[in-house]
């Protein structure tokens, strides 16, 4: 069993290399993503037939459509949230990301595949110290909308989300917890994406999500799912705690309590902007 780091401020890279590939969200082709220890701090990411590995910044990060996508210039390249998500969350500083396509694989909707190649490499100190975390002054809030997301400074991360649907299968859930590397991997890494079953048909005959399908999203069909059974109860609100957990990690973790009530990309980009 892994040992995860305490908390978020000891630097962290992997012990050796370790790999994942699947299915592309978009392409419906394989696409292939090999982690590499670095002694470089932060995440960085080398292109094919790139030597050369950029470093990712808050900057570089577009929402798009389905997923969030990163503009590094010569290419950009998509469905980053969940595998950025998972290298944060599970306490690692320093990676280096080598990408084979155009996309990251989407894998299971979750960050569970990212956690379990995590686990297979171990972690190990880095040589250097970790990029400076974001400090919030004083409280904020921002809505768009009916969506909320506040920050308070605080001890220490922690996050509650709450969504509201109208469908009753999913209906109102909140979820709340302290961050630790432990309880991500736990609680919050296996929680699957979601959508809804006319959207999904809507995209697929668009020509977009050739790659998804009932194996990498929780499907809800109004009052019902149509590929249980969840992980959780409340599997759908702790996806979106995994969504900014990934907006979040290019910036840095705040010591602060974030509360997102009917959260999006465009939200967590608000809070990310005002670190
Ligand atoms: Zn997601």
């Amino acid at each position: 069993m892994t040992h995860w780091p305490e908390d978020y401020t000891a630097p962290w890279t992997l012990a050796t290399d370790t790999e994942r590939a699947g299915v592309g969200l978009h392409s419906g082709s394989e696409a292939r993503v090999r982690l590499h220890p670095t002694d470089q701090p932060g995440f960085h990411m080398r292109l094919p037939g790139s030597a050369e590995a950029i470093q990712l910044r808050p900057d570089q990060v577009r929402d798009s459509q389905l997923c969030t996508t990163l503009d590094l210039g010569p290419q950009t390249v998509s469905t980053v949230e969940h595998l950025l998500a998972a290298l944060a969350g599970c306490g690692l500083s320093h990676v280096e990301i080598e990408l084979s396509g155009s996309e990251v694989p989407l894998l299971d909707g979750s960050a569970l595949g990212w956690v379990e190649a995590i686990a297979e490499a171990g972690l190990t100190p880095a040589a250097t110290e970790r990029l400076p975390q974001p400090v919030l002054r004083e409280s904020m809030v921002r809505c768009r909308g009916a969506s909320v997301i506040t920050a308070t400074p605080a001890e220490r991360f922690s996050l509650v989300g709450i969504i509201d649907f109208p469908q009753a299968a999913i209906g109102r859930q909140q979820f709340a917890l302290e961050l630790t590397p432990q309880r991500f991997v736990d609680e919050i890494a296996p929680a699957r994406t979601f959508g809804f079953r006319d959207q999904v048909e809507q995209l697929r005959a668009a020509g977009l999500i050739q790659g998804g399908a009932l194996d990498n999203a929780l499907v809800c069909d109004g009052d019902q799912w149509m590929n249980p059974p969840l992980r959780f109860a409340d599997e759908p609100v702790r996806h979106k705690l995994l969504d900014l957990i990934g907006d979040l990690a290019l910036v840095g973790f705040p010591q602060a309590q974030v509360l997102v009530y009917r959260g999006s990309h465009g939200l967590h980009t608000d809070l990310a902007a005002a670190l």
